[in-house]
């Protein structure tokens, strides 16, 4: 699947990457719309701000640079995850 990933600041790149698996208490979401936020353009413009540096994830996501931007959205769920 595409995704959106942020490298580093104005480096964001359109890339193939896997779909996610499940983890427990997560859900799988077919995204129908997207939106840009203004934490996203800063993000790009300024950051690295929220976005763990490669080598240090995040502890509730587990992530680091490069990652997938984009909370603004909707969708429909499609599976639940355990718990
Ligand atoms: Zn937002």
């Amino acid at each position: 699947m595409k995704a959106a990933r942020f490298h580093a600041r104005e480096d964001l790149r359109i890339e193939d990457v896997p779909e996610p698996e499940l983890r427990p208490g997560t859900v799988k979401i077919a995204v129908a719309w997207c939106g840009i936020c203004g934490t996203d353009l800063h993000e790009f413009l300024e950051g690295p701000i929220f976005t763990p540096p490669p080598g240090s994830p995040h502890v509730l996501s587990h992530e680091a640079a490069p990652v997938t931007l984009g909370h603004e959205f909707s969708g429909i769920v499609e599976e639940l995850g355990k718990a």
